[in-house]
């Protein structure tokens, strides 16, 4: 008998064909690559991941494909999503994809402009949250947010009183080789 995924092949061929173009989305960690979520995660009928996720940030875009929107909270990378995709039988996010794929494919910055800590206001908001201590002050001044750091979990971008977080969805960048 032909397996559920012998029979989405054909669709997923021509998903990859209209989506080549598409722009990029934040998704969820424990996804390869944003080719494999344009061909696989499209066609999902469960989108189990939605109510897996105790943050409530994983949302089904208008092209049908899961995304992260970091406006009320952020990531604890706590895998759910990863174990309700492969429970559903897809496979856009997995628990083994966890060795490749690095951080959440998001860049987060802060804008000088519209943080009041760069204009003499002392505003430690943005701090408390960030676990992985990514975001540099300069005293007590002039937050900036250490890429190197930053595992674009989102938790920072909520608790800013003037919105002066934001960011762009990137590739999903792959661990480099020798650190698998
Ligand atoms: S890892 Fe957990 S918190 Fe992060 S998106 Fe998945 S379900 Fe939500
Ligand atoms: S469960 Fe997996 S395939 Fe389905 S919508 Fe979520 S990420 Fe996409
Ligand atoms: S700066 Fe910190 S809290 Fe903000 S997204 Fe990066 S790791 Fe998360």
């Amino acid at each position: 008998m032909a397996s559920r995924r012998d029979f989405l092949n054909p669709f997923r061929k021509f998903s990859e064909k209209t989506k080549e173009s598409s722009p990029l989305l934040v998704r969820p960690p424990y996804g390869l690559s944003e080719s494999l979520f344009q061909s696989e995660c499209i066609m999902c009928e469960s989108k189990a991941c939605v109510a897996s996720c105790d943050e409530k940030i994983i949302l089904i875009g208008g092209d049908g494909t899961a995304m992260l929107n970091f406006t009320k909270s952020g990531c604890t990378f706590c895998e759910e999503c990863a174990k309700a995709c492969e429970d559903s039988g897809m496979s856009a996010l997995n628990l083994e994809y966890k060795m490749y794929a690095q951080n959440i494919n998001a860049e987060f910055r802060i804008s000088t402009q519209g943080c009041v800590a760069h204009h003499g206001v002392i505003c430690f908001s943005c701090k408390e949250p960030c676990l992985d201590d990514a975001i540099l002050f300069n005293g007590m001044f002039n937050p900036v947010i250490d890429k190197d750091k930053c595992t674009g979990c989102g938790f920072c971008m909520g608790r800013c009183p003037t919105q002066a977080i934001s960011y762009l969805p990137i590739e999903i960048i792959q661990k480099e080789e020798s650190s698998l």
